[in-house]
This record gives C-alpha cells, structure tokens and sequence, in this order.
C-alpha cells in the first residue's frame, strides 16, 4: 500500500509499504477514506519528537471503511464506517476505567522509553514516534487499528467524512480544552493558537458557556476565521502586546480562562524568542514555550490555565511565582477522545458545530509532501489539510 512516511526533519514522503495485518484478535483493520495533517505532525516533521525512525508512517487523525476485524472484536462488522481517535485504549486498565483513555496503562509497548523521559509512560499513540509505541498512523491506504472494540465509533451515512473526520483528534482535544477551563456564565475566555485546535476550542468555549473569547495569533487568516466563523474577538500578537491588551480588553482583571493551544514550537518576537531559539538549538531546553508562560502571566487571579498544546520535555523561565502568588490552576492532558466521541458526534447532528469550517485544504495523499511543507509555511492561507488515500 502507499503511505506517508517520515524519512528525516522536513523530510516527508509518499512510500509503498506493506500492508498492515490483523496481529491481535481485538484488532481491526481501517481501509482509510480521509486523514488529516495535524498542527502536532509538524513537531515530527521538524525532529522535535525523538524516537522517530526513517520510514515510519506518519498520521493521527483517519477515518474509513472496516475491512477486516480479529476474533476478539464484537461490536464492529466488515462495512462499518469508522472514526479511530489518535489515542489507543485498551478499556479496562485502571486509566481507562477512570476515562483517562490517553494516559491507558497496556497500550504503549514501549513504556520503557517513555518512563526514562517522562516517569510514566501514557498511552500508545498511531504515527507518533517509538517512544508512544511505534505503531504505523493513518496517513496511508489502510491502518491496523489495536483495541478495535474499545476505540473506533461508528458513523452514521448521512454525515459526510469532512464534518466527523476532526472527532479523531481536533474537535475533541479543543472541547476538553474548553471543558477544563470550568467555564462559568459570563466567563471570558483567551486562547492562544488559532490554528485548528485553537478554533475548537474557541468554538467549544462558546458551546459551554462562555460569554467572551479572544483569539490570539499572527496569520490574518486565522484571525478572520476565528472573527467570522466562530465569533471571537482577536489579538495579532504582532500588532499589539497581548498582556497589556487583555488586561485593557477585561477591564483590568484578565480572563478568567486561557487555553494553550499552541504548544512547544511557539513563535515568539524579540529576545526571548532568540532565546528560546537558542536554548532548544543548543539542547538546554526541549521546548519552547512562550505561549504558557503569556498565559499564565495574561490569567485572571484564581483563574486556570489549560494546556492543550503539546509538548515534549523540559522548558525555561516557567513563571511559577506568578502562578502560586496568584492562585492558579494549570489543567493540561493529551485528549482523552474516547469519551468524547458519542457527545460530540451528537453536537454535530444537532447542528451545534460542522467541524468542516477549518478545511481549507483537500489532497491525494500522493501529495502529502506538499501539504506539509504548505501547512508548515502557511502557504495559501493553509488551515487545515485533509488527505485523500483513495
Ligand atoms: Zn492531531
Ligand atoms: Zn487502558
């Protein structure tokens, strides 16, 4: 089969691989009618995420036809169309009892990697990198999909693929960003990344309550999106300093929740973008991460911070005294999709969101090389690519 490989930092290409094959009886196997190029595809796209080794295949976000289900699983059938969320979950395990489906204790056969960086392994992840378990992504004409039974949801034939493909990652990860800002009546809201995720969490901010949003960003592009398509108000980051801004915007307090969903490569002007630039060139910080340490310093007392942005390792000048002198909280996690599923597919049918609004841009998946260098670059106003395999 045809799959999108990575080969090398910005290195990305559309190779013939084998075919996946059922290894397990509670797998399954998903012949793939859309992937999408995910924001956090570009941290391995840019060797920011070690472990990744030259011709494994890339892609978190799929959905498509099942083609062939092991013994153990009863609840799909040959036929059945599919969105598979990125995390993969056994359901059982003390975690994912718990719902913490991302965090799922039997799903990373590499928990040795992960427990030497990070203390804990989480869990498994499709097509991103050795150390959450090597498994082969989406971006391919056909995925082997472990714990069938547990993660996949079925869909519906009246939904296209465009307005339930974004279940598999983004819709659900901006929700649980909104979700863990407990958004009160009259709440304003600050999100900084109005990429894909930060445009569902923005829209999300609104679907629970939320009376304000801001968006802050640099692309227009995004900006407009963020204006028109989910109602929020935005900072270029460019234009005007985003910390006196809020605090003028909020009449002195500041928001009352700020989401990151921009995470580890974040683009920042001026000395402490050179900084971190340096810091992360010469190995002495992994990350860089100005969009935290903004939303913290931006935060109203007692507010809480949320990270949805994904990072790596270990970052600099993280502004702890500002976040314990002032009361704090900081909720962050990969998504824990699997939970989110059933609800959001219901806000879809009720006309509360068609998640197809940041599609800007459909490909064959022949053409993932450019749609990564285009989405990476921002070219034509790029937001969000989806690949077509067949
Ligand atoms: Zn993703
Ligand atoms: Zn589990």
């Amino acid at each position: 089969m045809k799959a999108n490989c990575w080969i090398g930092k910005q290195d990305v290409r559309v190779e013939t691989v084998a075919d996946p094959k059922l290894l397990n009886e509670r797998d399954a196997i998903v012949r793939v009618t859309s992937t999408a190029i995910c924001g956090s595809d570009l941290h391995l796209y840019d060797g920011f995420v070690p472990t990744m080794e030259s011709g494994d295949v890339l892609g978190h976000e799929f959905m498509g036809e099942i083609i062939e289900v092991g013994r153990g699983v009863q609840n799909l059938q040959k036929g059945d169309r599919v969105v598979v969320p990125f995390p993969i979950a056994c359901g059982s395990c003390f975690t994912c009892q718990r719902g913490l489906f991302s965090v799922c204790e039997n799903s990373n056969p590499n928990a040795w990697m992960a427990e030497k960086l990070w203390g804990h392994s989480p869990a498994g992840l499709f097509g991103y990198s050795h150390l959450l378990g090597g498994f082969a992504g989406g971006q391919a004409e056909y995925v082997r999909v472990p714990f069938a039974d547990v993660g996949p949801l079925k869909i519906p034939e009246h939904l296209t693929d465009d307005q339930v493909l974004f279940l598999s990652d983004i819709f659900p990860t901006g929700y649980m960003g909104a979700e863990m800002c407990n958004i009160q009546p009259g709440d304003t809201i600050a999100v900084w990344g109005c990429g894909p995720v930060g445009q569902f969490a923005m829209k999300s901010a609104f679907l629970l309550g939320a009376e304000r949003v801001i968006g802050i960003d640099r692309f227009p592009e995004r900006l407009r999106m963020a204006r028109e398509r989910v109602g929020a108000e935005t900072i270029n980051y460019e234009e005007a300093n985003p910390l006196p801004e809020l605090k003028e915007m909020t009449g002195g307090r500041g928001p009352d929740a700020c989401i990151d969903a921009v995470g580890m490569e974040a683009h920042t002007p001026g000395f402490v973008g050179a900084y971190d630039r340096a810091k992360q060139a010469l190995m002495l910080e992994t990350d860089r991460p100005n969009a935290l340490r903004e939303a913290i310093m931006a935060c109203r007392n007692g507010g809480t911070v949320s990270v949805i942005g994904v990072y790596g390792g270990f970052i600099d000048k993280f502004p702890m005294g500002s976040m314990m002198n002032r009361s704090i909280t900081i909720r962050t996690g990969q998504c824990h999709v699997h939970r989110y599923l059933k609800p959001l597919l219901e806000r879809i049918q009720n006309g509360e969101i068609d998640p197809s609004f940041v599609i800007t841009h459909h490909m064959p998946l022949s053409q993932a090389p450019e749609g990564y260098a285009m989405f990476k670059d921002k070219q034509d106003e790029c937001i969000k690519v989806v690949l077509k395999p067949h």
